[in-house]
């Protein structure tokens, strides 16, 4: 099983620009932890987590980019899921976003993805 086979079919990403109380209503709406922050183009800038604005009410951050991770951990659409859950767990996150060759996001995978892939195989 690869990566392309578990993508969500849409990418909820955050702008770069964007508030950070904008940023934690589309964590709540869409019922996720993890969002990718992209520039204009969709290339892939961060992350952005729900421990990331935990961080920003604690610090009173105002600004996304300050809160967000620079230094993202992704996944290849043509990597095997089992290489992406070997990595997610040595970098001890729990997500990764799907990006391409030229950086474009095209999703997420989360650890949740994958325990449900693996309970739906048994
Ligand atoms: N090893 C990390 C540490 O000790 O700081 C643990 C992760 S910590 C609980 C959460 C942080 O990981 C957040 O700041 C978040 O932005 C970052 N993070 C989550 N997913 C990531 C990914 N795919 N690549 C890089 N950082 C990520």
């Amino acid at each position: 099983i690869m990566v392309r086979d578990l993508k969500s079919k849409t990418a909820i990403t955050a702008r770069a620009e964007e508030a950070i109380s904008e940023v934690a209503r589309k964590m709540v709406d869409n019922n996720i932890n993890h969002l990718p922050v992209v520039d204009h183009a969709g290339r892939l800038m961060g992350i952005v987590t729900s421990w990331d604005i935990a961080q920003a009410v604690a610090k009173d951050s105002q600004k996304l980019t300050e809160i967000m991770t620079k230094k993202v951990i992704v996944a290849m659409e043509d990597e095997p899921v089992e290489v992406i859950a070997r990595r997610i767990d040595k970098h001890e996150i729990s997500g990764v976003p799907i990006v391409d060759r030229n950086n474009l996001v095209k999703g997420m995978i989360t650890a949740e993805d994958i325990s449900r892939l693996i309970c739906s195989q048994n």
